[in-house]
């Protein structure tokens, strides 16, 4: 699903396990695992791997900071210590919504 996203209105950041909750500004909530977003992360290593159609599979989902980007999207720092990857809004958005696979191929 392809949607153009804006900032989100509120990041909630919940911990053990990780879930990042998302407001956005015509109201739609977004809730997603750490887990999900370690599976889909957008580092460039990982990107590349998931269009080449390998699958990162992993229980370390805790997301042990997430820091603000400006309008841009959200680097999130896992606790097992990827770190590299900034999260676009609509990105975030797409794997919420099982879109992820589709948003790095267009
Ligand atoms: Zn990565």
């Amino acid at each position: 699903m392809a949607r153009q996203q804006s900032s989100p209105v509120k990041v909630h950041l919940k911990n053990t396990p990780s879930i990042l909750n998302l407001t956005w500004s015509d109201g739609e909530k977004t809730e997603i695992s750490g887990v999900s977003l370690r599976r889909f992360c957008a580092c460039s290593g990982c990107r590349s791997r998931q269009v080449i159609g390998t699958e990162i599979i992993t229980d370390s989902g805790e997301i042990q900071n997430i820091k603000l980007m400006g309008s841009t999207g959200l680097q999130i720092v896992f606790a097992d210590g990827h770190d590299r990857g900034v999260f676009p809004w609509a990105y975030i958005y797409a794997i919420a919504n099982g879109g992820a696979l589709d948003f790095l191929a267009s």
